[in-house]
C-alpha cells in the first residue's frame, strides 16, 4: 500500500484530535473528486513498517491526546489497500484500544465483500459511498454529498 499524506494531529477529519492517513488508490473515479492524484495504487509513498510504528506512537503520545484514527483517501477499502489496512487496524485494537477509527469509503457498507468487512469490524464510525456532484452541499459535515451516510457502528 501507498499513502499520500499523514497528519499525526488533526482536527478535520471525524470527531476530537486525530491522526489522520490519506491512502493512494481508488477504482471509484467520481466526477468533482478532489482528491484525483490519489487514484494511481502507485501514486504517494510506501506506507512502511515505520511509518506504522509511528501511527501507533502517535496514538499512544499522552503530550497530545488524540480520540482515534481516520482513514481516508484515495480508498481505504481498495482490494490493493485491505491488507495493509487490516494489519494497521488490528494493531490500534490491540495496543490503543482506548481509541476509536474512522473510515471514508466509496464503497457502499452493504455490498462489502468478506476481506472488506472484516475490516470493518474494526471501524468505529464508517462514512461510505460515491462523492456524487448533483447532491454535493459545502454544510455537511464529514461528508461532500447527500446520498453518503456516516454509520455509527459500535
Ligand atoms: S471515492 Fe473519494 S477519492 Fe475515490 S473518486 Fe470518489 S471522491 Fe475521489
Amino acid at each position: 500500500m501507498n499513502y499520500h499524506q499523514y497528519y499525526s494531529v488533526d482536527v478535520v477529519n471525524g470527531s476530537g484530535t486525530r491522526c489522520t492517513l490519506f491512502v493512494s488508490g481508488c477504482l471509484h473515479q467520481c466526477r468533482g473528486c478532489y482528491n484525483q492524484n490519489t487514484w494511481r495504487v502507485d501514486s504517494g509513498q510506501p506506507f512502511t513498517l515505520v511509518m506504522e510504528n509511528q501511527i501507533i506512537a502517535d496514538l499512544k503520545d499522552q503530550r497530545i491526546k488524540r480520540q482515534g484514527l481516520s482513514l481516508s483517501g484515495g480508498d481505504p477499502l481498495h482490494p490493493h489497500n485491505v491488507p495493509a489496512i487490516l494489519q494497521l487496524v488490528k494493531r490500534v485494537k490491540e495496543e490503543c484500544p482506548d481509541k476509536d477509527i474512522w473510515l471514508w469509503t466509496g464503497y457502499v457498507l452493504n455490498e462489502l465483500n468478506d476481506i472488506q468487512q472484516e475490516v470493518i469490524s474494526y471501524i468505529h464510525v464508517l462514512v461510505d459511498g460515491k462523492f456524487e456532484q448533483a447532491l454535493y452541499n459545502p454544510t455537511l459535515i464529514w461528508r461532500g454529498s447527500h446520498n453518503q451516510v456516516i454509520h455509527y457502528l459500535r
